[in-house]
């Protein structure tokens, strides 16, 4: 049986992996975000005693980004213009080929998380989905006609503009370039902000939730008219807050307001936006299942 190495680059901590699928796995390490240099050679040391145990086919990486996928670009494999300290214009993906001297997959987190969904979770046999994931960032992949979304970079969906009534909601939002974009009003940073307590610390029956909602539902609303997704995955720490999806469920269908005439839609709500089938593993398992992809399997 063949062995994967899998690397899902978040802006908290690496979480590699080993194995071929999510009934596969034959080793698992968690480092720290730190610097590149230490994290990289965290992730390196890991694979590279795994290589040596059993050897690897290919490797994949699911990063935050911005990132730069296109494989014939000058900085193909970098992280590019992030904001967060010490790692922007990092490639990730040279040292792992140099290192190891395997083929590398490199995706955005939620393309990874996608087509980790697509394989083995809730978006298989679909060919149009979208991934998205409320965490520390609000971010969204997917696929459109069975290939996962790039286009100029990768898809920014959480930086799109929804509207914010500033009288109901006075918080600005903590976009560092758009103050109250999507991920500015909606992902667990803007939670915090807006009530005071972290977002895993707010009862379920907090009006929080209710507008969280809102503003999920708000950038749903968009999604659902550009891409005509046949599902959406949403995935996340925030989305751990199970009360959340029937809120979400509401607001979509009273926005919608009938306009949009399918069953997946109008009968079953529950299952067209659903949480990730490979719950809080579809990250790793994403990365794992680029590495099969570049080698084509
Ligand atoms: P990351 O995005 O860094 O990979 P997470 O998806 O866990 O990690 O996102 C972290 C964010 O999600 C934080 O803002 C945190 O407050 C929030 N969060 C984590 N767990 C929960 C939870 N159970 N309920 C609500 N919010 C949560
Ligand atoms: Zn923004």
């Amino acid at each position: 049986m063949k062995r994967y190495g899998g690397i899902e680059a978040g802006g908290t901590k690496f979480v590699c992996a080993v194995g071929s699928g999510p009934d596969n796995i034959h080793a698992e390490a968690r480092f720290p975000t730190t610097t590149p240099e230490e994290t990289i050679s965290q992730a390196i040391a890991f694979l590279r005693e795994e290589h040596r145990r059993a050897p690897l086919t290919a490797v994949g990486v699911a990063s935050f980004g911005p990132l730069d996928p296109e494989p014939g670009s000058p900085t193909f494999g970098y992280i590019t213009t992030t904001p967060k300290p010490h790692w922007g214009q990092t490639n990730l993906v040279g040292p792992l080929r140099q290192a190891l001297g395997l083929p590398v997959g490199f995706d955005t987190d939620v393309n990874g998380a996608a087509l980790g969904e697509h394989r083995w979770g809730a978006a298989q046999g679909l060919d149009t989905f979208v991934y998205l994931t409320i965490g520390t960032g609000l971010g969204g992949g997917g696929m459109v006609n069975g290939k996962l979304i790039h286009g100029l970079l990768h898809p920014e969906m959480g930086h799109m503009l929804v509207p914010h009534n500033w009288d109901a909601d006075p918080y600005p939002g903590y976009c560092p370039y758009h103050g109250d974009c999507w991920e500015g009003l909606a992902a667990g940073p803007a939670l915090e902000g807006r009530w005071k307590t972290r977002a895993e610390n707010l009862p379920p029956t907090h009006p929080a939730w209710e507008l969280e909602a809102h503003y999920l539902a708000l950038g749903l609303m968009s999604i659902i008219c550009i891409l005509s997704p046949q599902r959406i995955i949403l995935g996340g720490g925030v989305m751990e807050q199970r009360q959340l999806f029937p809120l979400v469920h509401n607001q979509v269908y009273t926005l919608l307001n009938g306009y949009i005439q399918a069953p997946q839609i109008l009968e079953n709500m529950d299952h067209y936006i659903a949480p990730p089938a490979l719950g809080s593993r579809a990250g790793v398992l994403g990365a794992i299942a680029l590495g099969m992809a570049v080698v084509g399997e």
